[in-house]
């Protein structure tokens, strides 16, 4: 046999076995997201490296040492998207979404990342995003929070997140807090770990957003970002706050959440759950006022957040959430030649008269016996008998697969129909 191609590392299959965790999660939130008014666009998966250099920043982890980079034949260097907000961006500039009113965008799709794989964390990844242009109260903030709150209600998992909110104030805000940090840092570089050393002099507010228990408590002790905010930011976070208490929506203030990226500013959000293990964050966004003007667009302020599909699907499985029901209504089972020369044609009839129906028709052949192991098998709740007697009596068979289903039953074609019309 010759040598098997496998899957790169950190890339999965999705199989049809969890694939109901998914549509459940992506039919949700297109519904969730077209309720509140959200229109759906879909971007190209490579884009110019220079659009996630420009957006997300040089020294962040993501371009540092995280991007699928390559240069095409023409000897352009393209990137393989590791998010979806910078290409948003870019689309929502190039196509003059920002001067209509087109300002409440979503999309879905593969993001890579060359990451370590585990749990919870690949290198081809799904998010689903959402971002706003053109507003800049916190009311809309507040409105991606609450429709994030609404989903997690809506998918079963509620229970199991929290909210964490901070804000990163304006970007002049953020230098004279940069400063501060880096100096109560620098005076105790002996308690710094190696990426924070490196971390120090390029962007020291990531150090705060440390997993590394050792530090712990330099972390807990550091000056506070939120004791540094200009008015105008703190005004925008109260009142973001006052409308998510008036909401009902608990939250929790955590001024070290300052975000991977460089865009944000002002508020920040994640959504974490301690059932995942380590990668516990099943959501996040913020603001990024300035980042339209650096992609080369007129000032326009932004919102949005994105959320990893993997991680939810993985909640809700664990949790014993059901994805959408995906087993099928019936499994027809066929013996004998004018049976088996018949079914196919019966059941187009029962898909003509049930255009809801989830139907499965045995094919290849085999004993009652075996049909009806695959019946079984497929999860079926009825399993439809054609053998030679029920075509001479131009009848079908009904057994129930699940108990509490009745008896088994022989019914004239039309009335097995009106049976079936009553159970799907
Ligand atoms: P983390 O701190 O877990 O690395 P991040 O800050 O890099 O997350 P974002 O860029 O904000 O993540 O992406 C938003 C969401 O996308 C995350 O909360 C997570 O659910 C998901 N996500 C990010 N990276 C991965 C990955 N490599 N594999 C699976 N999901 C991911
Ligand atoms: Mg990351």
């Amino acid at each position: 046999m010759a040598q098997q191609v496998k899957a790169i590392r950190g890339m999965n299959d999705i199989l049809p076995e969890n694939i109901h965790y998914w549509h459940r999660i992506e039919g949700t939130v297109r519904s969730l997201l077209g309720r509140y008014g959200y229109g759906e666009i879909r971007m190209p998966v490579i884009e110019k490296t220079e659009l996630f250099k420009r957006s997300i920043g040089e020294v962040t982890d993501i371009v540092e040492k995280e991007m699928y980079t390559f240069n095409d034949r023409n000897d352009e260097s393209l990137t393989m998207r590791p998010e979806g907000t910078a290409g948003c961006v870019r689309a929502a500039i190039e196509n003059g979404l920002l001067h209509n009113q087109t300002h409440r965008l979503w999309y879905q799709g593969a993001m890579f990342r060359y990451e370590r794989p585990q749990k919870g964390r690949y290198r081809q990844f799904h998010q689903i995003g959402a971002e706003v242009f053109g507003m800049d109260g916190p009311d809309i903030d507040a409105e991606l929070i609450l429709l994030s709150a609404r989903l997690w209600r809506e998918l079963e998992i509620d229970s199991m997140v929290t909210l964490q909110l901070n804000s990163l104030g304006s970007s002049e805000s953020r230098v004279i807090y940069r400063d501060k940090l880096t100096s109560y840092l620098s005076e105790r570089k002996d308690q710094l770990d190696e990426d924070s050393l490196r971390r120090l002099e390029s962007n020291p507010l990531r150090i705060l957003d440390s997993k590394n228990p050792a530090m712990a408590e330099l972390i807990a002790n550091a000056p506070k970002l939120t004791e540094e905010l200009d008015d105008e930011s703190k005004q925008h976070f109260d009142e973001l706050c006052r409308i998510l208490d008036a909401a009902g929506l608990k939250y929790e203030i955590n001024p070290c959440l300052v975000r991977g990226l460089d865009y944000y500013s002002k508020t920040v959000f994640e959504w974490v759950t301690d059932a995942l293990g380590a990668q516990g964050t099943i959501c996040a966004g913020g603001r990024y006022d300035g980042l339209v003007t650096q992609l080369g667009g007129k000032e326009t302020p932004a919102v949005g957040f994105a959320m990893g599909i993997e991680r939810l699907a993985v909640m809700m499985q664990e949790s014993g959430i059901e994805g959408k029901d995906h087993y099928p209504d019936a499994y027809l089972v066929q013996v004998g030649e004018r049976a088996m020369q018949q079914g196919m044609i019966i059941a187009e009839k029962l898909r003509d008269a049930l255009p809801g129906l989830r139907l499965i028709t045995h094919c290849g052949g085999g004993s009652f016996k075996s049909q009806f192991k695959k019946a079984d098998k497929s999860h079926a709740r009825f399993a439809l008998i054609l053998g030679d007697d029920e075509i001479d009596k131009g009848e079908i068979g009904i057994k129930p697969l699940r108990a509490g289903d009745g008896e088994q039953k022989m019914l004239p074609i039309n009335a097995a129909i009106e049976f079936l019309q009553q159970q799907i």
